[in-house]
């Protein structure tokens, strides 16, 4: 039997609900328990997929091929574990399985009702994935803010699950302690007003972590429990720290395992954190910087850059970086910037490595493209992730094998030379505004061209990457791009389509130190443990620049 810990959010979004989960469910399976986590976001999309990034943050595509939230990538980057579409669920997917249910007939002619028929579906699907993944704990994060409209909903399942076996289901509530600058001092009101609003909801709090910029002290930890109606050992202090890497050892200061354990009637185990302690030490110790630009679109929201949109290449970034013993210091830059002014180009000099990520649609183009061949003619480390491939083979098409006109398809249907173009099974979603949830994705075999960066870099000649496109390099030209020099060092040989492309390397004619691109995404199998190894290949080549120019 599996015990369940919901984690809902108080006072304000954006706290770190998915990084507490993370933190906690590391933990637990560091006591030595099978867990998993689920992610609820309470929205009509049926997915993420069809979210603007610059709105949700970035899309995680797992194995199985679910667009999902970005949580679910922090769940494997602290786990070290796959998972898998079912630990992710929207309204808008509870919804439709259970009007389709209605719709066959599967409810034997009774009323189908909001209440109780949507949280028994939520409930149906949280025992499935303990069930299927023979878990001692799942973790069940709510996505927005306890008082919401949008989730009473999934709070409602959690108490009828806690109703029926009050044992076995704990809630954590991850809160909020504002210190207004003019008053000085820790605020506790809106926590005892958020941990009051889910009593509101029938649950009382096992749990509050108490987000904050600094720790919280003792005094502020006896209010909240006096009022709040729990013991001051489940108030949990959660400063703002440098790496979210820390943020699960704090928890094990704070005893939060034991406290959580205790409460589920569990023997009380300490975790083993020493894997994790070293990767803290890394992390803390690295001094020696590598520059890394990334060149896209998805940053501005209003007056803020946003980096959610690409939260998976940071991270991988920094795992390969630490891997190498250095410290990345990561710059955005706007790739329609260089369409208004290309003479900015020359500011990628300053850069170790540059990676263009994935994107969609014709905004920005241009300016990647202009990039890619910057850094190609340069000799500027590049990687390229999806798009970043599709643009690299547009530039390489235009600039070294004369087809000034090449293009994809997605951004100009017309082009004389459609280098990418629409996959052929994407060719009637399209026409039929089949678009949600039809791209090419999930895990793909891909087989490596002996002799590669990339057969080098993976030291293994069969790999399985993640993939979410529409759009893919045309066979039809593979032929005059391998003739202009590019190598196709990564192929899926079931639907014959290229996964990566290259230059060679810097002693062949046309070559380059690293110029690599992927028409998967790399950087969501990487984990702090387990860095991807094409982003330590690409690290490792941007030190090298580094160290020559310096
Ligand atoms: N827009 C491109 C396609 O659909 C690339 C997608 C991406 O970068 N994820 O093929």
């Amino acid at each position: 039997m599996a015990k369940y810990i919901f984690v809902c959010g108080g006072v304000i979004s954006g706290v770190g609900k998915g990084i507490t989960t993370s933190s906690i469910a590391l933990l637990l399976q560091s006591s030595g328990y099978r867990v998993s986590a689920i992610k609820i976001d309470p929205y009509i999309n049926v997915d993420a997929g069809t979210i603007r990034p610059t709105e949700h943050g970035e899309v995680f595509v797992t194995d199985d091929g679910m667009e999902t939230d970005q949580d679910i990538g922090n769940y494997e980057r602290f786990l070290n574990h796959d998972i898998l579409g079912m630990n992710y669920m929207t309204t808008g997917s509870v919804y439709l399985t259970v009007i389709q249910r209605e719709r066959n007939l599967e409810y034997n002619g009774t009323t189908v009702e909001v209440v109780p028929h949507i949280p028994h579906e939520i409930i149906r699907r949280i025992e499935y994935v303990a069930h299927a993944t023979r878990s001692d704990f799942v973790l069940i994060e709510i996505g927005g803010t306890v008082g919401e409209y949008q989730n009473l909903i999934f709070l409602e399942a959690a108490r009828m699950m806690r109703m029926r076996s009050p044992q076995d289901v704990l809630f954590v509530l991850v809160s909020y302690l504002p210190v207004p600058p003019k008053i000085g001092e820790m605020k506790t009101k809106p926590t005892q007003l958020a941990a009051r609003m889910l009593n509101e909801a029938g649950i009382q709090a096992n749990i509050i972590v108490c987000r904050s910029d600094h720790p919280i002290d003792i005094a502020r930890k006896e209010k909240i429990s006096l009022f709040c109606n729990i013991g001051t050992s489940q108030v949990i202090s959660a400063p703002d720290v440098d790496s979210i890497y820390e943020v699960p050892l704090n928890f094990a200061d704070e005893h939060l395992t034991e406290s959580l354990l205790a409460q589920a009637s569990l023997p009380v185990r300490t975790p083993d954190m020493l894997t994790w302690h070293t990767l803290v030490e890394t992390i803390r110790g690295v001094t020696k910087p590598v520059r890394i630009a990334i060149v896209g679109k998805y940053f501005q929201t209003g007056d803020y850059v946003l980096s959610d949109s690409y939260i998976s290449v940071i991270e991988a970034i920094k795992h390969a970086s630490w891997k190498n013993g250095v410290k990345s210091e990561i710059t955005w830059l706007n790739a329609e910037e260089y369409e208004q002014d290309p003479s900015i180009l020359a500011n990628l000099d300053a850069y170790d490595g540059v990676i263009v990520p994935g994107g969609f649609g014709r905004r920005g183009v241009e300016g990647k493209i202009f990039a890619v061949q910057y850094v190609r003619e340069h000799k500027i480390p590049y990687l390229g992730l999806c798009y970043g491939l599709q643009m690299a083979v547009i530039e390489f098409a235009r600039n070294v094998c004369g087809m000034s006109d090449a293009h994809t398809t997605e951004v100009n249907a017309a082009t004389p030379d459609p280098v990418i173009d629409t996959m052929a099974e994407q060719v009637a979603n399209i026409k039929e505004k089949r678009l949600g949830g039809s791209m090419r994705l999930g895990a793909y075999p891909c087989t490596l061209t002996p002799d590669t960066i990339s057969a080098r870099a993976y030291g293994t000649e069969s790999i399985s990457e993640r993939h979410r496109h529409r759009y893919e390099v045309n066979n039809a030209y593979r032929d005059r791009l391998a003739n202009g020099g590019l190598v196709f060092a990564g192929l899926n040989h079931e639907r014959d389509l290229v996964e990566i492309i290259e230059l060679p390397v810097l002693d062949q004619p046309s070559g380059h130190p690293f110029f690599v691109a992927t028409q998967f995404h790399p950087e969501l199998k990487s984990r702090p443990l387990a860095p991807h190894p094409l982003f330590i290949a690409f690290i490792q080549a941007a030190i090298a620049k580094r160290e020559k120019s310096a």
